[in-house]
């Protein structure tokens, strides 16, 4: 066979390299716990990560070890990004937000050798140090303070680096991360990333009907660093070039405008929490900041009401929506409007754009029910399963899941139908479904109808037992600060367009939701505390 082209490994390294090179004085700014700026840019973010790399390599880092972090989104953990995969290692990011048994189990599955911890997330390695087993504890210092006894400063362990080190040669199938699924459906379990997937998935996020990012962006991930890739953002970014603008921990909706001001900020992302917060006060002062003309916020994670899109639009901010999990690295799907589709009704644009969108390239869906494959009909629901080069094959040593089907596709655990254009559109996670007299109810479609009502913050349906329709719909409901609503009034509100049996029998009103690690409704939470409010109501 002739040769055709050469096969350059798909490795990390090459981005960060490129970026130091191309753009070596684009700055990555990041927030610290102070709230001051530190200003560092593409060509210190790579010495430094190749003095990670050989400070690893030094410390005795062998091929296919994992280095944990347990950080806030800021530039040392960009560092890690790359410095740990360069060096043949696995970046293992720990979720901050977890209970400290499930950290001490997923430290533990992941056999983590090495962990690098922000000073101020001290007190959340020691709710759960004692019981792993971490060789060497590196700490990422904000301030002057001594680091606790038995742990080194990561500056000093940077300094510790030989230029004789030489970096490994890496394949580019090798591991580069891990990321535990946050458990929402059971025991965590291991993702592990290869160099390959992160670099083609950084291709695809980069195109502009996906995240659309180039050189001359700014962009701030809200989404946590700790958190799958914080989306793919920031090895996206590096591909790029464009200047990265990293919060640290103030995620609050005054600090993040603020940020964006200040820094000129054109994308962000983040789960839709986030933007509701910070759209809530847009609305109560539309004139405060002066943010980047057309800044796109990307949102993810869990549906974005529509309601919220619109709300942006008053804004001039553009909501693009997108889908995806921690096995698809995770962008799978995103919702940008097709050509032909810029003539219809406002009302219709916006339902198409809150759907999760269309397939990435390279990544397959289909929607499975119980008689095979749904038709494309916008109306047939089945289970998403995806495949592609960045959807995960497997568990971390988990040696069988059937979470694959036999011909090789990834089961979502996503309900979904899939219109005739190819617009995904989830109507439930399975578990979450509502089955009420033998007919499926979307619970997604009544939050995010009910998040549209002006008084109503947060929406979560849930499925409680009913001896008569085997299960029906209740609403928990967290209102507006001083907003006054009655469950009547909010089914009148639903009742213009839903059927009658869609409609929640029972409405709670509640201060808070309870959430997972991931900012997520903990619907199983809510299932256990109004278990026992079934009853029929609902007319025969
Ligand atoms: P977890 O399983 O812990 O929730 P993930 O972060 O992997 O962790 O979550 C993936 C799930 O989040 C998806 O399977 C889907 O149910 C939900 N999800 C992600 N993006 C969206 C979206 N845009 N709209 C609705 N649901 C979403």
């Amino acid at each position: 066979m002739r040769a055709t082209m050469m096969s350059t490994p798909l490795t990390l390294s090459h981005l960060l390299d490129r970026a130091a090179r191309l753009f070596g004085r684009i700055e990555i700014v990041s927030q610290t716990p102070q709230k001051s700026l530190l200003r560092h840019c593409y060509a210190d973010v790579q010495r430094r990560a190749r003095a990670l790399s050989q400070a690893l390599l030094a410390a005795g880092l062998a091929r296919g070890d994992r280095v944990a972090t347990l950080m806030w989104n800021h530039h040392v953990h960009l560092e890690a990004y790359f410095g740990i995969p360069a060096a043949g290692g696995v970046i293992h990011t720990l979720n901050l937000r977890l209970h400290p048994d499930d950290l001490t189990y997923i430290a533990s599955h992941a056999e983590d050798r090495f962990l690098i911890v922000d000073d101020v997330l001290l007190p959340i390695l020691e709710s759960f140090a004692g019981r792993v087993d971490f060789e060497r504890v590196i700490v990422a210092t904000h301030s002057g303070d001594a680091v606790p006894s038995g742990m080194q400063r990561y500056e000093a362990f940077l300094e510790s680096a030989t230029d004789s080190a030489r970096l490994p040669d890496i394949a580019e199938d090798e591991a580069a991360g891990l990321c535990y699924t946050s458990g929402t459906t059971g025991r965590p379990k291991g993702v592990v990333y290869s160099h390959r997937a992160l670099v083609l998935h950084s291709f695809a996020c980069g195109l502009a009907d996906m995240m659309g990012l180039c050189q001359r962006d700014v962009a701030l991930p809200v989404v946590p660093m700790f958190h799958v890739n914080a989306w793919g953002l920031p090895y996206t970014a590096t591909l790029v070039g464009c200047k990265q603008v990293l919060p640290g921990p103030h995620l609050d909706p005054v600090s993040l405008l603020d940020l964006c001001e200040r820094e000129r900020v054109t994308l962000s992302a983040g789960v839709p929490t986030v933007w509701l917060g910070l759209l809530r006060e847009l609305d109560a002062a539309p004139d405060r900041w002066k943010l980047a003309p057309g800044l796109r916020l990307l949102v993810g994670g869990s549906a974005a009401p529509p309601s919220m899109i619109r709300g942006f639009d008053r804004h001039g901010l553009h909501v693009m929506h997108l889908w995806g999990m921690t096995e698809t690295t995770p962008l799978g799907t995103a919702s940008t409007l097709k050509s032909y589709l810029e003539d219809l009704p406002e009302e219709e644009q916006l339902a198409v754009r809150a759907t999760q969108g269309l397939p990435a390239p390279f990544v397959e869906a289909r929607a499975m029910g119980e008689q095979g494959e749904a038709a494309w009909d916008g109306k047939t629901l089945g289970e998403l399963q995806v495949r592609g080069p960045w959807i995960a094959d497997g568990y971390f040593k988990v040696p069988e899941s059937d979470r694959w089907t036999d011909d090789g596709w990834f089961c979502t655990g996503d309900v979904v139908s899939i219109d005739p254009e190819g617009y995904v559109k989830i109507a439930d996670r399975t578990k979450d479904l509502i089955k009420s007299g033998g007919e499926w109810i979307s619970s997604v479609e009544l939050e995010n109808a009910l998040m549209g009502h002006a008084s109503v913050r947060e929406a979560a349906v849930i499925a409680i037992p009913d001896p008569r329709w085997q299960e029906r719909p209740l609403a928990v409901v967290v209102l507006e600060e001083g907003a006054q609503v009655t469950a009547d009034e909010l089914r009148a509100f639903l009742a213009d367009r839903f059927a009658k049996w869609w409609i929640p029998d029972a409405f709670e009103f509640v201060d808070s939701i309870p959430r997972t690690a991931t900012n997520k409704f903990l619907k199983s939470a809510l299932r256990a505390q109004f278990a026992s409010r079934g009853g029929s109501e609902r007319d025969a």
